[in-house]
């Protein structure tokens, strides 16, 4: 028996961190009140005793629930850093065999990823022997846990959801942390904390940056930090400069490059994009373009327009029928752009992706958020949101009458129909602008929000000027 638990340990010395990867709370940022909750477990290995005299309930083990990458691992192994706790971090499906071996460090923190692995509600449809089995046992081994023992487990997921809920048992995984994507101030936070670790320039803007990774986790922060300075190194320089890091992002955003196309299918694409970018900028409702670039890359292969990302609204899902209708018009100008070009028995397959997005954006607006002023549709949805896990909803129809359906169906078309025509109509009356950022893109592959702004100020037509303003 003792020859066993020697072997264990063995094979989790591997597993453990050296002291001088040692992490810390101050590594760990913009996570909100998630350190704060943690402390008690820091308190618990540092002073126990005073922690048993004031009657808390001893922690045993900690879920961490968040997306991927928010710095749930990290958490985990700075809770032991502060804690003077050996950190070990275990797979779910061999928690049962090294556990002893595991147990043997304490002081520790035992961390195990992707709990859901295995610690699914056990039985029903998609049920599995095994791994009720490894629960069952990962279960029994926790609360056969002696309370001398300063050991316990943290463990992660990103779907709290599907978790048995015998495993959040008081004695169990009893105590809840969120970890979430960070917000604005949050990732400033995590960018200063990898950028402190290496010279950068000191003109960064934080602000900007924080701005144009909306939606980052702090996993893909601490990458970009990574990729440039290798960006930075690749040029002979030791400092990050806010280029570097505009050079990661867009590499980030897009992924490598891809060979170039034919000059025709350049073309094609070119149009396709400054009439995305175009009607962008004429819009009101949508942000500036940040971008708009014909290079193929591998995340897409065609071209792509970015806008500014909106902090409010990637949040929060919150759209507006006005932002809606005038995305809509977005997406349906490439084809419009190809028919006025090329004329209508000219036109390619190029669309298929945006005529896609088209269909989704009216459905949201008729369909799913019922935002119609049709009297016979009115605040009626024809289907219900249904929450799929990590605040995410999804629409599915419910049951309707015909009529309902029928009357939603033809709005929709009806939708669709006249933004096509209105966007050709918008773009007919801004040829000149369209064929000029046409022009500039197949010059320069790749123009920023403040080219294309330039060029439609000075050739779009006077009234869509001033309905911007
Ligand atoms: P998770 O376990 O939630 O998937 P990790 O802890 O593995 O995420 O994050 C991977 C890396 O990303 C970390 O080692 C760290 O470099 C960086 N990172 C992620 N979140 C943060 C954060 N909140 N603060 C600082 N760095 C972070």
């Amino acid at each position: 028996k003792q020859k066993e638990a020697q072997r264990q340990l063995k094979n989790i010395k591997l597993m453990v961190t050296d002291k001088d990867e040692d992490v810390f709370f101050d590594d760990v940022a913009g996570i909100g009140d998630a350190k704060v909750e943690l402390q008690e477990i820091v308190d618990f290995f540092q002073k126990p005793e005073k922690f048993r005299a004031s009657g808390s309930r001893i922690p045993r083990g900690v879920l961490l629930c968040g997306p991927p990458g928010t710095g749930k691992t990290l958490l985990a192994r700075a809770v032991a850093g502060e804690a003077g706790a050996t950190f070990i971090a275990l797979n779910a499906s061999e928690f049962v065999e090294m556990f002893v071996g595991a147990r043997a460090q304490s002081p520790a923190i035992i961390f195990i990823d992707e709990i859901d692995s295995v610690g699914r509600i056990r039985g029903g449809a998609t049920g599995n022997d095994e791994r009720d089995q490894t629960l069952n046992q990962m279960l029994s081994e926790m609360d056969g846990f002696d309370s001398d023992l300063q050991v316990i487990v943290m463990a992660a997921t990103n779907r709290k959801d599907i978790l048995d809920p015998a495993l959040i048992r008081p004695g169990r995984f009893d105590r809840i942390v969120y970890v979430p994507l960070p917000d604005y101030f949050g990732r400033i936070e995590i960018l200063k904390v990898h950028l402190n670790k290496r010279p950068y320039a000191a003109d960064i803007d934080f602000h900007d940056l924080a701005f144009e990774t909306t939606g980052y986790s702090g996993a893909q922060l601490a990458n970009l930090v990574n990729m440039a300075a290798t960006v930075a190194a690749s040029a002979q320089r030791t400092e990050i400069q806010y280029s570097d890091l505009e050079k990661a992002m867009e590499y980030e955003r897009l992924g490598p490059e891809r060979p170039r196309y034919s000059d025709v299918a350049r073309r094609r694409i070119a149009g396709m994009e400054a009439a995305t970018a175009l009607t962008c900028t004429l819009l009101p409702a949508i942000e500036p373009v940040l971008t708009v670039t014909i290079v193929p890359r591998e995340k897409n292969p065609l071209g792509q327009t970015v806008v500014k990302p909106d902090e409010g609204r990637e949040m929060t899902g919150l759209w507006t029928r006005r932002y809606l209708e005038q995305q809509l018009l977005t997406v349906l100008s490439g084809r419009a752009a190809e028919e006025l070009i090329y004329g209508v028995d000219e036109m390619s397959s190029l669309h298929q992706l945006r005529l896609a997005d088209a269909r989704q954006i009216v459905s949201k607006l008729v369909v799913s958020a019922a935002m119609t002023e049709n009297a016979a549709i009115g605040p009626r949805t024809v289907s219900v949101p249904r929450p799929v896990g990590a605040g995410l909803m999804q629409a599915i129809t419910q049951n309707v009458p015909p009529a309902l359906h029928y009357a939603a169906d033809t709005e929709m078309e009806k939708i669709l129909q006249a933004s096509y025509e209105d966007v050709k109509a918008m773009l007919a009356r801004n040829r000149d602008a369209l064929d000029r950022i046409i022009e500039a893109l197949l010059e320069k592959d790749t123009l920023d929000g403040d080219e294309v702004l330039a060029i439609v100020e000075a050739h779009a037509c006077k009234e869509d000027l001033e309905s911007r303003a």
